[in-house]
């Protein structure tokens, strides 16, 4: 009785140990569709993912755009929460434009906690080989270790870093790392999803994932749980199918607008009436033949975007393969975006898997606004500020003690 009691002590000890030091390695394969593991052929990725736990399907937040859904899966918050509504964007009230990466020089864009900053203050060190905006003070400060972007810098640099960081000595050593491959994506826009370039940038980043895989499980000193994700998926689009910015009916000394291929973004100047608003909506609705349509307050409503200066006047919307363009007609090609609603080709990738993983979880598609709060859960994290997504969605991936 005596031995059994020592032994459950020693155990529960065990446990609580392990929950204090165990790690999270977040890996971003921007534009990774959801079924590129089988179309592509990513061998190691579905090797982890029959270790672990893969999702149907990870659903975009709205825009499926690369930062706003970035900015999602580390803050647990939509895109009108955390500030970074598209890729680019207006501010009528600050009258300025946002576009990618601005939060580094000025991130009052940004209004969120994100998941390394939620780390740091709670003792824990963070390290970020890119992602979207990690560069940018947030809440006064940035992660302990992480680098100014750089598309040419080698994807197995990114690699070795990732390694090298968790072999640190412990006082040092950060317990939250993120890394992010953009190759995936960007075939995915010049050639379209189906194309044999894809599936090369698949194989090459499948390659340095398995490499990932198998030295975090023999060269690092500590329990670390993967999860691999992406920001949104890709549907092929047509040339022949673009339609001209320059053709839509908008005076420019009444209107700011940004196109953001899948959408058009109108917003009123300080001194555009109500009715000025109202005369284009008419004349935009009233045009014939055309491939795009106005989205309704309430459509905006249900995709999460609420009231504010970043939200525009008018947000006209196309469907695959359908895109706005100013581009003249000999630089217009065949390929690939996202940015459209929610449906199947937006899906992203969710995969995790680890010692703090319940690999016999199973896993519809979901919001990565989810993300956050798990990965809080598997690093012992208090949240600390309101978010929208919720911790019962992931909680049946988490081993429990
Ligand atoms: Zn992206």
């Amino acid at each position: 009785m005596k031995r059994f009691c020592v032994a459950a002590l020693l155990l529960v000890s065990t446990i609580t140990f392990a929950k204090e030091q165990q790690a999270v390695v977040l890996i971003s394969i921007d534009g990774f569709r959801h079924d590129y593991v089988e179309k592509h052929d990513a061998k190691n990725i579905n090797a982890i993912a029959e270790s672990g736990v893969r999702a149907e399907g990870l659903i975009p937040v709205y825009p499926s755009k690369t930062f706003p859904n970035h900015l999602s899966i580390v803050t647990g918050q939509y895109p009108s929460q955390h500030g970074i509504v598209d890729n680019n964007f207006f501010d009528k009230e600050r009258q300025q434009r946002y576009s990618m990466g601005d939060g580094v020089e000025d991130s009052s864009w940004l209004t969120t906690l994100p998941i390394w900053n939620l780390a740091e203050f709670q003792g824990v060190k963070a390290a970020t080989f890119f992602w979207p905006e990690s560069e940018a003070r947030i809440n006064g400060r940035t992660p302990s270790y992480y680098y100014h972007y750089n598309t040419p810098t080698p994807n197995r640099q990114r690699v070795n870093q990732i390694i090298d960081w968790l072999k640190l000595p412990e006082a040092v050593r950060p317990r939250i790392v993120t890394g992010y491959f953009s190759v995936v994506d960007s075939m995915g826009h010049r050639f379209g999803p189906d194309a044999h370039q894809v599936k090369g940038a698949v194989q090459h980043v499948d390659e340095l994932i398995g490499e990932l895989w198998h030295r975090l499980n023999t060269e690092v000193d500590m329990p670390v749980n993967l999860i691999l994700v992406s920001d949104h998926g890709m549907a092929s689009i047509k040339a022949d199918q673009m339609i001209e910015t320059q053709s839509l009916p908008i005076n420019e000394s009444l209107f700011e607008t940004v196109n953001s291929q899948t959408r058009f973004m109108i917003y009123a100047k300080p001194d555009t009436t109500e009715q000025h608003i109202e005369q284009l909506r008419s004349k935009l609705e009233q045009m014939p033949q055309k491939r795009f349509y106005l989205e309704s307050e309430q459509s905006l409503a249900a995709l999460a975007v609420t009231e504010g200066p970043r939200r525009p006047d008018i947000v006209l919307a196309t469907k695959a393969p359908a895109t706005f363009t100013d581009r003249p007609p000999e630089k217009r090609f065949d390929g690939g975006t996202h940015g459209f609603h929610s449906n199947r080709d937006m899906d992203g990738i969710f995969i995790t898997a680890g010692p703090g993983i319940n690999a016999s979880a199973t896993l519809e598609r979901f919001s990565n606004i989810h993300i956050y709060p798990f990965m809080a859960e598997l690093l012992g994290l208090e949240l600390m500020t309101p978010i929208d997504g919720d911790s019962a969605v992931l909680a049946p991936l988490i081993k429990s003690d």
